[in-house]
């Protein structure tokens, strides 16, 4: 069995029920979830069709909303960027993000 990288004890198992809402209409994606974290992992082929989808709904691209969770790391809070957003912004960690608050809404905005 696979363990998860994001906190590197739980095991991936394969779920059915993996939910993902854009703009109010939800996907529901088959994929894995560590039993620990409860960090979920869509299946790539999984996210390209519901992309697909939505895209013939006139959904896609923005706004996008997904639900991650934050692992614990130290005495912080880690952050996950999901896949498809690190490439379609081209993402990587030489790039400086900024953090605003704004109400409850936390904006992160990659600085390049
Ligand atoms: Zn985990």
């Amino acid at each position: 069995m696979r363990k998860c990288k994001i906190c590197e004890k739980g095991n991936l198992i394969a779920v059915e029920d993996i939910a993902l809402d854009v703009e109010g209409y939800v996907f529901i994606l088959r994929g894995e979830r560590c039993d620990s974290c409860n960090e979920e992992f869509p299946y790539q082929e999984e996210t390209q069709r519901a992309i697909s989808i939505a895209r013939k709904l006139g959904v896609w691209p923005e706004p996008l909303k997904l639900y991650r969770h934050l692992s614990k790391s130290g005495k912080g809070l880690v952050f996950r960027v999901p896949s498809d957003l690190e490439k379609q912004l081209k993402l990587n960690e030489n790039i400086e993000i900024s953090i605003t608050k704004v109400g409850k809404k936390m904006v992160i905005e990659a600085e390049n």
